[in-house]
């Protein structure tokens, strides 16, 4: 009909605007690289870039909220249960494969060569345990007090030994060089934005705790009937216009890319500082997040519902995209559900259900590089890694990509959990810090490609007891 035309027009001309934004922003970038602009200027330079992330941010804490809530008083309590083991056994096998793929290709390509001269280093990490971590990831799941949960992080040990790091010449920041004080300053107000250690945080927000809370309530509300109709149409209601306002955003999303890529490319350091090694170990993570998304996810999404891959993720487009400029998944969320149920046609009760979550704790390409990232490192220190020792890099790289916050960068501070498991010097992450950024940005695309796929594979799998909700509540059903 005239309005299906319209709408794919109106699609197509949103994935060629964000297209053509990625390209433009990456000549602009290369273009004005030569001037060297201050710190200052490029936050400026970049300020359209980072008002899209504050739009897109400004939306996830309802958008998880009143998403869960809905999707869960959507579904009677057997169907979500059910619904609920399919995405957690989605979540753990698609995590474990990246794992093993990141392990297989860093042994294989063995891209450390057994030293770390010429290899470029920035500042220090702070140390944080493997059970510091852990025990923060439960804590976060039950915050003491909701609102102060919507806007502030859960106080931990962790947050407090990340900050308190002294400012000082030369002296220890994660991922940060300092060379004078002023800079260190400004470094400080950078990391404090950028890199959020506290597990299950987003955009420094317990989310862990709203997504458990909210799953909680809205299952609740689906059990009440009748008395819960008030506030599910509240919720619905809630979602419905703030669904609204992301297709608001997502006309500015192009701009906002744009800058935001411009304006990494700009700031970037020269690639002069990337040796040999480093060069081979981007090309090595490269490699496996590709394997990962392009064969192995596609691959299962066929499998199991036997439908093109391809024309799913060709919906998806422009959510890829955004978690490339934003190098963040739950930045990227609003995006995703908006691609997922408008181009895709995802059922909502799925979508709603099962991206929260997925946004929150499936890290496909986080898992995948931390594993990888880990064994580097041990090869640059010419540490042998025995097969348990490979075994444990394994666990804790999953658990590490469950509680790295979606935000820019965050794998990187949770891989200090994967390098102690094993006894390995977690000074050693200033040894990737010069390209993680880049990286940052093709795992995040690979989280949002898994988080999205995940939501595919549990809708078809999860196609009956859907059906049989829209019958007993007198939906009109859709023969497939
Ligand atoms: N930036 C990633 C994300 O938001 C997390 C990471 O650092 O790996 O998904």
């Amino acid at each position: 009909t005239k309005e299906d035309v319209k709408s794919c027009l109106f699609r197509n001309a949103f994935v060629l605007l964000t297209v053509t934004a990625v390209i433009v922003g990456t000549i602009l970038g290369f273009t004005l690289r030569p001037y060297k602009m201050s710190y200052r200027e490029v936050k400026y330079f970049a300020f359209p870039g980072e008002l899209l992330m504050r739009m897109l941010q400004m939306l996830v804490l309802p958008l998880i909220i009143s998403s869960l809530v809905t999707g869960m008083a959507a579904l009677d309590s057997k169907a979500s249960g059910k619904m609920g083991m399919r995405a957690v056994v989605y979540y753990m096998t698609t995590t474990i494969i990246a794992v093993i793929i990141g392990i297989i290709v860093v042994v294989i390509i063995h891209p450390g060569k057994g030293t770390k001269e010429n290899m470029h280093r920035e500042g220090k990490i702070v140390q944080v345990t493997a059970a510091d971590a852990f025990l923060d990831l439960i804590r976060n799941m039950f915050p003491p007090n909701l609102v102060e949960a919507c806007f502030k992080q859960f106080k931990t040990n962790y947050e407090k030994r990340s900050f308190k790091v002294p400012i000082e010449p030369n002296d220890t920041l994660v991922g940060a060089v300092i060379s004078n004080v002023s800079e260190a300053m400004e470094t400080l107000t950078r990391i404090k934005e950028e890199l959020v250690p506290v597990p299950g945080s987003v955009n420094g927000v317990n989310a862990l705790g709203l997504v458990v809370f909210s799953m909680c309530f809205g299952f609740v509300i689906g059990n009440m009937k009748e008395q819960g109709q008030a506030l599910k149409e509240f919720f619905d209601c809630l979602n419905e216009a703030i669904m609204r306002l992301v297709a608001v955003i997502m006309w500015y999303a192009p701009l906002g890319i744009l800058f935001l890529i411009a304006g990494k490319i700009v700031e970037m350091e020269d690639m002069g500082v990337i040796g040999g090694q480093l060069a081979m170990y981007t090309v090595t993570v490269i490699i496996g997040l590709l394997i990962h998304a392009v064969v192995v996810l596609p691959l299962l999404y066929f499998l199991v519902t036997r439908k093109n891959p391809w024309v799913f993720i060709g919906g998806l487009l422009q959510a890829l995209i955004t978690a490339l400029g934003t190098s963040s998944s739950s930045a990227t969320l609003p995006i995703t559900f908006k691609c997922l149920e408008e181009n895709i046609g995802v059922d909502k009760r799925v979508t709603r259900f099962v991206l929260p979550v997925g946004a929150t704790i499936n890290m496909d390409g986080t898992a995948l590089y931390e594993a990888l990232a880990a064994i580097f490192i041990a090869q640059v220190n010419n540490f042998e890694l025995n097969f348990g020792q490979i075994i444990t890099i394994s666990i804790t790289a999953t658990a590490a990509s469950i509680g790295a916050a979606g935000i820019p960068q965050a794998g990187l501070v949770t891989m200090v959990i994967v390098l102690t498991s094993v006894g390995l010097p977690t000074d050693d992450i200033t040894l990737i810090i010069a390209v993680d950024w880049f990286l940052d940005r093709l795992r995040t695309t690979t989280n949002v490609l898994g988080d999205s796929l995940g939501a595919g594979i549990v809708e078809h799998l999860s196609r009956h007891e859907l059906k049989n909700r829209d019958v007993e509540m007198g939906n009109s059903v859709i023969e497939e």
